[in-house]
């Protein structure tokens, strides 16, 4: 078991939460968005080794934030009531 941080509940059960995607994926606007473009926002991640800053929503408060966590060891660095939208 694993506790995050949620930062409008504090450390919870891993159980607790959802995993949103990666933070900074903004939704293409406009009608000329190529479909490089639209292939790119919808399938395409960066999937790093290391730290990385994600959106996660904490099902018991139907929040969501964004959290830095490192991908290979699991450790959590921060988590903040952002929406994870701006990169
Ligand atoms: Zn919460």
């Amino acid at each position: 078991m694993q506790l995050f941080p949620c930062p409008f509940c504090g450390p919870r059960d891993e159980t607790e939460f959802h995993y949103g995607g990666e933070a900074g994926n903004v939704r293409p606007e406009g009608a000329n968005v190529s479909a490089d473009f639209w292939a790119n926002y919808l399938w395409f991640r960066a999937n790093p080794t290391g730290p990385s800053r994600e959106i996660w929503m904490h099902m018991t408060c139907g929040e969501f934030f964004v959290m830095t966590r490192d991908a290979s060891t699991h450790v959590v660095a921060d988590s903040s009531p952002n929406s994870g939208r701006e990169p």
